[in-house]
């Protein structure tokens, strides 16, 4: 069992290196650029819509390990889910990061190797970021978010 409360998991550090649907989309109905000023972390969230349900999603950019990752697992993470459903899993996962108690780490799957950052308030940005972005551009925010 490792330690949750370590920032940088093995889930992450992979996830980092190798992040999973990390291209354009052209298919995309739905996109929102996410920065966080503060660590200089970039990301553009393209998401496919259709019947309320995430069809497709993809993301593009740079940033740390942690925001990275997060922006990767992420896209896994809500991939084929209905929109109302990737907002709930946002809120669990902000939850998680702000070391709220009430959600169950295994209510999260392998997002729960982010825990690790309630320890360090200031990735929180890093880790929410991707997540800020998907809600942007699930709203059809048209603007960049920032994190500031
Ligand atoms: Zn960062």
């Amino acid at each position: 069992m490792p330690d949750l409360r370590d920032l940088y998991q093995d889930v992450i550090l992979e996830h980092s290196k190798r992040p999973r649907n990390y291209r354009t989309l052209e298919a995309a109905n739905c996109t929102a650029e996410g920065f966080n000023p503060l660590c200089g972390d970039h990301f553009t969230i393209y998401v496919q819509v259709g019947d309320g349900q995430i069809r497709d999603i993809s993301f593009q950019g740079s940033g740390c390990a942690i925001s990275k990752a997060s922006a990767s697992m992420m896209t896994q993470a809500v991939k084929g889910k209905r929109t109302e459903e990737a907002e709930e899993l946002f809120q669990k996962f902000h939850h998680v990061v702000t070391g709220k108690n009430g959600v169950e780490s295994n209510e999260l799957g392998k997002l729960a190797a982010f825990a690790g950052v309630s320890e360090y308030p200031v990735r929180v940005k890093c880790a929410t970021l991707a997540w800020h972005a998907l809600r942007a551009a699930l709203q059809g925010e048209q603007h960049a978010v920032s994190t500031e």
